[in-house]
């Protein structure tokens, strides 16, 4: 029997999705952003289906060292860069891109002139106001770490985009256009490389593509719009998330189900129950009548999500019993669509799978 829960993860669609990527930015190098545990995908999974990508990011230096332990030799960067001077050891003994994004970490730059040289990618906050230099602080910062020994020159250059999600926020073209003009206002360097656009800047904004895309979302198969699907974009989700029925029961009207009774049956009801729940990353928020599949056909959730259970209307149903597969996303049931009736974004989904959540690898096969 299969386990209560469990994840399918279908990673022959990691290539697909990698090619899709490229596709949309064919002159560009790919830094594959595989943070939290690829979008709890699995970091070294991931990492080892995407091997034929330029470089990969992560944000914290656990998730790099992880990488260079397995055998990782593809260049990495650290999202957040390094915040003492213990941790920059770490960036080069184990051969990280920084990012750099504070004078913090420039003053702890200018205190090393050690043989090691690390390379970094220098962040500008173009409107962001999370990581960076403003713009009016980039040359002065710039200069400064030109100066820098330990700083293998020359120096990249990255920044972030804020509403890239959104089609029609213009902010995203005075991002790229201020990062641009304070760029070209630095001295020229041979082989300095940029780096802007994330999944939704690959996808939507042609002027955020330079010498380095950061794709994230979108190698997982799923959309950073919330106007469209993965599959709309042709892409090929990797995690599908199941569980099983547990229990069948018939109600009457006026009955309550769940904690706090905030679903009450208006008609005789038959209510399945299904053993995945909060505790296994399906969102607390899921609103009744969130989709779930039994034997492949959509059901309504109702009533609360609990930890371990969620209760579902099986009108739609009527032979279900228990043991039979139910599917709360992928195969059929698009994450993307979950995330809205739970008023989140599937990125939180996907990241949020917890430990006791079975990982099963799709049986690789050569048909269709
Ligand atoms: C997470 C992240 C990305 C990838 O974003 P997606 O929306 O998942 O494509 C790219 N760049 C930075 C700096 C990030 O933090």
């Amino acid at each position: 029997m299969n386990p209560a829960a469990y994840a399918i993860l279908n990673l022959e669609a990691v290539q697909h999705n990698l090619q899709i990527a490229r596709h949309y930015s064919p002159n560009a190098k790919i830094m594959a952003v595989i943070k939290a545990n690829g979008y709890g995908h699995g970091l070294l999974r991931i990492a080892s289906a995407l091997q034929t990508v330029d470089g990969f990011a992560v944000a914290r230096v656990d998730e790099g060292i992880r990488l260079r332990t397995a055998g990782v030799t593809t260049r990495i960067a650290l999202l957040e860069g390094f915040t003492c001077a213990e941790e920059l050891d770490n960036l080069i003994n184990y051969q990280l891109d920084a990012v750099v994004h504070s004078f913090r970490q420039v003053e702890i730059f200018e205190q090393r002139d050690e043989q090691a040289q690390i390379a970094i990618w220098l962040k500008m906050d173009t409107g962001m106001n999370r990581l960076g230099f403003k713009a009016h602080e980039f040359k002065a910062v710039y200069e400064r770490l030109q100066c820098c020994s330990i700083i293998r020159q020359p120096i990249n250059l990255m920044t972030h985009l804020a509403n890239a999600d959104d089609q029609q926020d213009q902010m995203t073209i005075q991002q790229i256009d201020l990062f641009k003009q304070t760029i070209a206002s630095l001295e020229q360097m041979a082989g300095r490389e940029c780096s802007i656009a994330n999944s939704a800047g690959i996808l939507a904004w042609k002027a955020s593509l330079n010498d380095w895309v950061r794709p994230g979302i979108m190698l997982y198969g799923i959309s950073p719009f919330a106007e469209s699907t993965g599959a709309q974009l042709d892409l090929k989700p990797i995690m599908s998330l199941h569980s099983r029925l547990i229990a069948v029961k018939s109600l009457e009207i006026g009955d309550k189900v769940g904690y706090s009774g905030t679903w009450v049956c208006t008609k005789p009801t038959r209510l399945g129950v299904v053993a995945i729940g909060y505790g296994d990353g399906y969102p607390r928020y899921a609103k009744s009548g969130t989709p779930v599949l039994v034997n492949g056909q959509r059901v309504s959730l109702i009533g609360r999500v609990s930890m371990d259970m969620i209760t579902v209307d099986l009108e739609l149903q009527p032979h279900a019993k228990p043991g039979d597969p139910v599917t709360l996303w992928g195969d059929g049931l698009a994450v993307e669509e979950i995330a809205l009736c739970a008023e989140t974004i599937p990125y939180t989904l996907v990241c949020g799978i917890t430990q006791r959540v079975q990982i099963v690898e799709a049986m690789k096969t050569s048909l269709n």
